[in-house]
């Protein structure tokens, strides 16, 4: 869906009940300032989730951005969003203000397969934008006995945001410029043998580290690559 739309047309496009719901806020947590975490209620049974799929929140008069289900219930018609309030843009400041019983509606979840269940290793890179991701995909995981590696570039503040999510086999790293360095890159564990050579990388988050770390993993690896950043440094609504 296009982030940005005319008032008109974003009307109409959030009125849409084939592709919107609408959704009243049970709960939200801030696991520290920058990392929110809301449950939203409502009848969720037309929506489709598949790993890697985002949902979509108008968060301004003309504005659309995508957002991760890390849980969902279609019994209890539950649905978890972990959310990174990062300050910069419209939707991160709508976030922040979303309190219990506030309405809205959310889209169906759409996107693309990054999930290939065939494949027993999958290693799984981002950062707090992908942590919606990570949590969705851990059930599966370990229900399907995959060999599987989480590695997050973090703000400082955030490094045990996995713990507090309870994620398992991850390595937390720093942003201070790493994976936008090729050659710290190549002196990643993954690279030292051959055990990940055949794996499924899912590379979200931030546009520069995911073109970077790809390259990296296609000049030295043969698995599968599935890439999508999330954000962009100065671009609005990627
Ligand atoms: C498929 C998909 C799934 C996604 N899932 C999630 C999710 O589950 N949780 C989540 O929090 N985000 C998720 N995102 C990312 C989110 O859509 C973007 O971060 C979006 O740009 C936020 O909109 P905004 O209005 O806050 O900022 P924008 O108006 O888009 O951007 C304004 C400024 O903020 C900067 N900016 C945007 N995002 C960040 C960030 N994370 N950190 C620092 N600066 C930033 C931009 O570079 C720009 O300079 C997802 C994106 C995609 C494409």
């Amino acid at each position: 869906m296009i982030s940005k739309l005319p008032k008109w047309a974003a009307d109409l496009t959030e009125k849409t009940g084939s592709i919107m719901t609408d959704m009243k806020i049970l709960e939200t947590v801030y696991l520290n300032p920058t990392i929110k975490k809301i449950r939203f209620q409502g009848d969720i049974s037309r929506m489709n989730f598949q790993i890697g799929h985002a949902n979509v929140i108008r968060v301004s008069d003309t504005e659309f951005r995508n957002y991760t289900t890390s849980y969902h219930n279609v019994d209890e018609g539950i649905l978890d969003i972990v959310f990174h309030i990062h300050g910069n843009g419209v939707g991160s400041r709508y976030i922040d203000s979303l309190e219990p019983q506030d309405e809205l509606r959310i889209s169906i979840p759409r996107g693309k397969k990054v999930y290939n269940e065939s494949i027993k290793k999958q290693f799984i890179f981002g950062d707090e934008t992908s942590l919606g991701l990570a949590c969705s995909i851990l059930p599966i995981m370990k229900k399907n006995k995959h060999q599987y590696q989480f590695y997050f570039e973090l703000d400082d503040e955030n490094q045990n945001i996995p713990e507090l999510l309870g994620l398992e086999n991850y390595t937390v790293f720093s942003k201070k410029n790493t994976f936008r360095d090729e050659e710290w890159i190549n002196e990643l564990p993954i690279f030292n043998s051959d055990e990940w050579n055949t794996a499924n990388f899912i590379l979200t988050g931030n546009v520069k580290s995911v073109q970077t770390f790809r390259k990296v993993l296609k000049d030295n690896l043969q698995g599968n690559i599935y890439s999508q950043g999330y954000w962009l440094e100065g671009k609005k609504g990627l």
